[in-house]
């Protein structure tokens, strides 16, 4: 058989896999309960027999040359340990990569999930790995990737682009981080729901845009997300910025208006004049195709 890596994405509802050849191309793509696989017990070992199950089913058991695995944590900056996992019991503290190297016999490599969604769109979108590359992915929260030269930027603890934690003087709101007024308490999908319910109760979130898009209080909202991504484009002076996540992917999101104050914010003459957007697609998929993508990349390069 020829050589292949094994991606997986582990969320805090679904773990997704998915193996690559050399050729290119997603097989044998599974999705299972998360609490299916890691309930808190014994973690490494579980996941080390739900790999051993997979490679058995669609591998014949042969290993692959690499595995690579998103968590929607914070990984350290050796991208060896998992950090913290609020939404997975049981990783904690956990050095991922070599417990289940020692179980496995495989090369392991970790990565924060909002990254791979990075090496995804790098991948779709043809862009190239020099220079500064930032992502923002707007979901639930704001996701984050700050990139140079292809390489996500670890920082000291692993934990750099946390720009939905800019802090916002006088903020009153109390952000998933434990601090007061964070950007993502007013430029998240977490904010859009609050502003559905307070000005449009009973209205279906995936239909503010296409019944409201021009109201006042959503293009507030469009805006608090343009000053957040400016923020950053303000200090990377990036190459091209990524765009994605499912709010604005929702039907009706007024894209070119956020991409318009985007350009307000931006320091004129430069970055603001030479600012590259691109969309990324929501996917379910994208983690694990980032994680095939990192998996190949370190393979080659070992
Ligand atoms: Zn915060």
């Amino acid at each position: 058989m020829e050589r292949y890596v094994l991606g997986m994405d582990i969320g805090g509802t679904n773990i997704r896999a998915a193996m690559q050849k050399e050729k290119g191309g997603t097989e044998h793509f599974v999705k299972v309960p998360r609490d299916s696989v890691l309930t808190g017990e014994r973690s490494m070992e579980a996941l080390a027999g739900f790999i051993r199950d997979y490679t058995g089913q669609y591998a014949g058991g042969r290993l692959p040359e690499a595995i690579a695995i998103g968590f929607p944590a914070t990984v350290d900056a050796t991208r060896r340990r998992v950090l913290q996992a609020p939404n997975i019991p049981g990783l904690d503290g956990v050095a991922v990569a070599d417990e289940l190297e020692r179980l496995l016999c495989v090369p392991v490599h970790l990565e924060k999930d909002v990254n791979l969604l990075f090496y995804s769109d790098m991948a779709d979108l043809g862009l190239p790995s020099r220079g500064v590359g930032i992502g923002v992915y707007v979901g639930t929260g704001i996701g984050n990737a700050i990139f140079f030269n292809g390489e996500p930027l670890p920082g000291k603890n692993g934990v750099s682009g946390e720009l939905g934690h800019l802090p916002r003087a006088g903020g009153r709101e109390k952000c998933g981080c434990g601090n007061m007024g964070c950007y993502e308490c007013y430029a998240s999908g977490w904010r859009l729901v609050q502003l559905r319910d307070q000005y449009f109760p009973g209205t279906e979130l995936s239909q503010l845009f296409t019944r409201y898009g021009a109201v006042p209080e959503l293009a507030e909202y469009v805006d608090e997300i343009a000053c957040t991504i400016a923020a950053e484009v303000n200090i990377l002076d990036p190459d091209y910025v990524v765009l994605g996540g499912g709010v604005l992917n929702m039907e009706g999101f007024p894209l070119e208006a956020l991409k318009t104050n985007i350009y307000r914010h931006a320091r004129k003459p430069y970055p603001a004049q030479s600012l590259e957007f691109y969309q990324s697609k929501d996917a379910a998929e994208n983690g694990v195709r980032g994680a095939l993508a990192l998996g190949w990349k370190k393979a080659m390069a070992s």
